[in-house]
Order: structure tokens, then sequence, then C-alpha cells
């Protein structure tokens, strides 16, 4: 990474400097995106900016940047690597105050930040295997809608899943499977897609929405509902999505078989639509 943007500078990481004092680092006061980028051009920027907005809102600040002025911020950081594939960081918190007080600051100077690294693409073997997740506990906070970074629930339960073997932990509370620690989930059950509907318990994927208009525009019939932890294993098809990771395929769940193990046909057919969909947005950037 050449340069990153911090509070209205472009600065070498290595020059980029924050207070200790920052609520973001006290307190994980502060929200954060990240936004996929197929040959210099971001997916769903839009959207991921009204993500921000929202998160924001929810947390009452205010960030000073429109959307014209991310826009140029993201073009000046992605344009030393233009065709590869990145992802861009965004994080924005309520900045610093003289004393640690949980209290917010009268008038509170927003901490800004926005990198860009690069994206490694998919392992080919996800496509022949599949992957594997195991059901944990949602021992998250009820505002899982808020992008937040205060993220250290997400960060014990991903730990908990990779100590396990498993690339995902699939939270459930109180018998409903809500998403993963860091991505959104799908099953499919004769034939339908099924995923747990937005609301305060996960959050709204940008790449959940992608999913569900894919699938819509191919005929394939969905539903926003909940989902209880037994039909998930008792599902023909699960799946994950995220911007970095995209739509991937599960294989197996707490130690048993998804289905037949093996990556299903609906899958197959929203991979390909996901693939073509970003293939589109590298052609329109070239
Ligand atoms: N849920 C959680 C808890 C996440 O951390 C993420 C990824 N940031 C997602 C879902 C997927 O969201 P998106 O598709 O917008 O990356």
């Amino acid at each position: 990474m050449s340069e990153l943007y911090l509070n209205g500078a472009f600065v070498a990481p290595q020059q980029a400097m924050i207070s200790v004092m920052d609520r973001g680092f006290l307190f994980g006061d502060g929200v954060y995106e990240v936004i996929p980028v197929y040959a210099g051009h971001p997916l769903r920027a839009a959207e991921h900016l009204q993500r921000l907005d929202n998160s924001l809102r929810a947390i009452g600040l205010q960030v000073p940047l429109s959307g014209a002025d991310w826009s140029s911020v993201f073009t000046r950081l992605l344009a030393p690597d233009p065709m590869t594939d990145q992802a861009l960081y965004l994080q924005v918190t309520r900045g610093s105050a003289p004393t640690r007080d949980h209290r917010f600051p009268a008038q509170p100077t927003p901490t800004v930040l926005a990198m860009a690294k690069p994206m490694k693409a998919r392992d080919a073997a996800v496509a022949e295997q599949g992957v594997t997740v195991v059901t944990r506990e949602d021992i998250r906070w009820l505002r899982c809608d808020i992008k937040s970074t205060s993220l250290l629930a997400a960060v014990l339960l991903r730990q908990s899943a990779q100590e396990a073997g498993a690339e995902e932990a699939i939270l459930v509370r109180d018998g409903l499977a809500l998403e993963g620690s860091t991505s959104n989930l799908f099953i499919v059950r004769d034939g339908q897609l099924i995923t747990p509907p937005k609301g305060p318990l996960l959050l709204a994927g940008i790449t959940r929405d992608l999913v569900l208009e894919l699938a819509r525009g191919d005929g394939i019939s969905t539903q926003e509902r909940d989902l209880a932890v037994e039909e998930l294993r008792q599902a023909d098809e699960v799946w994950i999505s995220s911007s970095t990771r995209e739509v991937l395929p599960v294989t197996r769940l707490d130690e048993r078989s998804v289905g037949d193990g093996r990556p299903g046909p609906l899958w197959r057919r929203i991979d390909a639509r996901y693939q073509a969909f970003k293939a589109e947005l590298r052609r329109a950037a070239a």
C-alpha cells in the first residue's frame, strides 16, 4: 500500500498516526465498511456508502465527506494498482477527547480512515470441495445491524471456528440461525433459497442483497424468513456470503455433510451469475 487517506490527507501508512485517546481505540466507538473493487471498479459503492451512513446515524455521528468526496478518495487510493482486485476499507470513529469518558464529547471531530488492499482470488478447491462451518451461540449484542468496529465477540467466534478447523461460525440465537461471524447465511431447501430477514440481529450484507437479486433474476424462488437451526441441519445446500468471499458453498456443518457433501447445483448457478456480474464490472472499467 503506497498511501492511505486519514482525516483529509493522503499519507504513507508508516506516517499515519492517530491519538491513543481516539475513542475508536479506547471504546471501539466507531463504524466501518469494506467495499470490493474489481479492476478499479467498486462493487455497489453507493449501497456500501448508504450502509455506512446508516451505521453513522445509528451511533449519532456525521461524516464530513459527500459521495463525490469519497469517490475521489477511492480513485486516488486505487490508482497505483488499477487492474488488481482490491478491497477498500473505510473506518470512522468518534475521534479523541482530552479525557477518557464514555459520554460523547460535545463537539466530536471524527477520525476518518480509508485504505485499499489487494483482494485474493478464491481458492479453486472451494468450488470443488466447499467449506466447513460450525454453529456457535451468538454472544454478540442486539444491534448487529450497525457495522461497528466493536468486534470482540465476532473476533472470538471466528477464532473459535478457526480452532475447530472451520471457515466460519454460524451464529444461533434462541434456536434461530442468523448469519456467520463475518458473513450472511443462505440455505436451499426443495429448490427454494432462504435467508434470515434483515433486522437488528444481523448485518444487512450488500452481497446478500446481490445474491437475492441474482437468484430472482434466474427464476429461483427466494424467501427472507426466520431459519430454525434444525432447518439449517436438514438443508440441501448451505451458503455464506460476504464482500471479500463472495458466495461460498458450505459442505460440512458441525462435522456432518451438507446435502451430498459437494457444492450444490443452485450454488453453481448463482456463482456463475456472480462471476458474470463481476466480469461486467471489469469490462465497464476497461
Ligand atoms: N454479517 C457480518 C457479521 C459481517 O461482518 C459481514 C461482512 N462484513 C457480512 C454479514 C456480509 O456483509 P457484506 O456482504 O456487505 O460484506
